[in-house]
């Protein structure tokens, strides 16, 4: 019953008033990025676009992060950027991903501490899969990537809330 009852002193319990729904709402407003976070897979800005896809196969994900020497977020590289680049006649084992990549500033970014919330609407808002979770250092582009937030870990969220399972 938490939420729908509340306690005061000399006044005992009483009903709060708030419905399912704004129970619920109050609950994801306070779940935060590092609650439901992956680990990032990134790749060096050098490497060729057949490498990428063999990275994104072999780590499994829909996303890689492509950073610099400094090891600093430069760009973004998503599934359809790699299928793209192989529809064309260039030659994927010699061309680096730097020439297909999404790159700084255009690459949404999120914090550990953000709300979940706030990562759900900007994935809306850009249409894209995911963010890279990233701390900010004073080198290279500003930033280093710490995680990986997507759909998946939202879905994961969800299936947690109706199982009443929260972190
Ligand atoms: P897909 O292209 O496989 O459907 P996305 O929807 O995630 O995957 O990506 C769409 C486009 O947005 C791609 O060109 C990709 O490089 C870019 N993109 C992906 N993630 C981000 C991000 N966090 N910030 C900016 N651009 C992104």
């Amino acid at each position: 019953m938490a939420g729908y009852l509340d306690a005061r002193p000399r006044v005992g319990y009483f009903y709060t008033g708030k419905s399912g729904t704004q129970l619920l709402a109050d609950k994801v407003k306070h779940i935060t990025v590092n609650d439901y976070q992956s680990r990032p897979v990134v790749v060096q800005q050098s490497i060729t676009i057949y490498d990428a896809i063999c990275a994104m196969f072999l780590e499994d994900v829909g996303t890689l992060f492509v950073v610099d020497t400094d090891t600093t977020l430069v760009g973004v590289l998503s599934r359809k950027d790699l299928l793209r680049a192989s529809l064309g006649k260039q030659a994927l084992e010699s061309m680096p991903v730097s020439i297909i990549m999404t790159r700084m500033p255009n690459i949404t970014v999120c914090k550990k501490e953000d709300l979940i919330i706030e990562v759900a609407n900007k994935l809306i808002d850009k249409q894209i899969d995911g963010l890279p979770i990233v701390v900010e250092v004073d080198r290279g582009s500003g930033y280093e990537v710490v995680g990986r937030i997507t759909k998946t870990n939202i879905t994961a969220l969800l299936v947690d809330l109706a199982n009443d399972e929260m972190i």
